[in-house]
């Protein structure tokens, strides 16, 4: 089946790379057009420009490269009966659970203290916090939050869960919440918070002034879902004032980072360039895959989104 690689940003056949030929007997990449192609039903697609699926009116399912969508479903051009498929990786929760872990057991064991003081070369050995005095709180128990949740559960961690429907825990040590009272819940309890929602009309804004004072006094942030779920001046009010003591920031709004931002320089802020995880090529080969499949057999593509949700 005829792919065509739709991207304002990517050269995406030179990010698929040389993995991509042991599909090429299932999958043929083709590049876009202006004047499009009505025989064409799939896409792989990363921040697509607004008239990109224009000339592509038999479109039935469009590829992101990642687990989110969110720069492509709201693309003008793109119709609302086609399915928009996301990859789901276990390799980069894996990842991703890795980084979150290096982020809370940073806090509960003040690395970021003891990194200071070696500078000014002092000896002090401060307090020592067992895990499970450190309550961690996940917004999303999706695809990665439920991996996180697993995986810091195991370390120690008290560990509780925030989705939109209701959840039964991977394990009796994760407590799960839902909905909007749940989450008010979760928060007063929360010293840590991570955050990996998708980014959807209902969470854009979502770590904002008021969520932060809901949180422990001296709570943390971990922000790896998407830029636009944070307000940026709210998070430096927090940090000035104390209610958080710190924040680990992996995506932004634009990016990359303006090298004039104030969280360049800011000392309680750990800043990395959107790359808490990644997917492997090898799973967007297997989502291009499974989706033309489903295509060729009349099927909904596994892993494709709910439109009227966003995610
Ligand atoms: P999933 O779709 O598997 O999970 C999303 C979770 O968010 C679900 O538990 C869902 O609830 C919950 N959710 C969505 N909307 C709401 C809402 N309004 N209120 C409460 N909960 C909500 O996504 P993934 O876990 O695969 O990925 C999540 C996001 O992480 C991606 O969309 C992307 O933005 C980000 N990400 C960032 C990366 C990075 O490198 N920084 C890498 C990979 C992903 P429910 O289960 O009830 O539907």
């Amino acid at each position: 089946m005829r792919c065509v690689l739709i991207s304002s940003r990517l050269d995406l056949r030179r990010y698929l790379g040389p993995e991509i030929s042991l599909i090429a007997d299932q999958v043929e990449l083709v590049e876009w057009k202006k004047d499009g192609d009505p025989d064409v039903r799939l896409a792989m697609a990363w921040h697509p420009s607004n008239d990109a699926f224009s000339g592509y009116p038999n479109l039935r399912a469009i590829c992101s490269i990642g687990a989110g969508v969110d720069n492509i479903v709201g693309c003008p051009s793109l119709k609302s009966e086609v399915d928009v498929v996301r990859v789901v990786d276990p390799g980069q929760a894996q990842m991703m659970s890795g980084f979150v872990a290096w982020h809370v057991i940073g806090h509960q064991r003040n690395f970021a203290g003891y990194q200071a003081q070696q500078r000014d070369r002092i000896w002090h050995s401060g307090p020592q916090r067992r895990a499970d005095s450190l309550p961690v709180g996940i917004l999303g128990y999706g695809a990665i939050g439920r991996k996180l949740a697993i995986d810091l559960a195991y370390l120690g961690f008290s560990v509780m869960c925030w989705s939109r429907t209701p959840k039964r825990p991977a394990t009796a040590a994760i407590r799960s919440y839902n909905g909007p009272a749940g989450l008010c819940e979760m928060l007063n309890n929360t010293e840590v918070l991570v955050n990996v929602l998708p980014l959807t009309p209902e969470t854009r804004g979502i770590l904002n002034a008021q969520l932060f004072a809901n949180i422990r006094r001296g709570g943390y942030l971990i922000q790896v879902g998407r830029g636009e779920h944070l307000l940026e001046s709210d998070l430096l009010a927090a940090l000035e004032d104390g209610q958080l003591t710190g924040a680990a920031l992996d995506v932004f709004p634009s990016e990359p980072l303006p090298r004039t931002h104030p969280f360049w320089g800011h000392p309680k802020i750990i800043l990395t360039p959107h790359n808490a995880s990644d997917v492997s090529v090898r799973a967007v080969a297997a989502t291009l895959v499974t989706t033309a499949d489903a295509i060729r057999t009349g099927r909904r593509p596994p892993h494709a989104i709910d439109r009227t949700l966003g995610y």
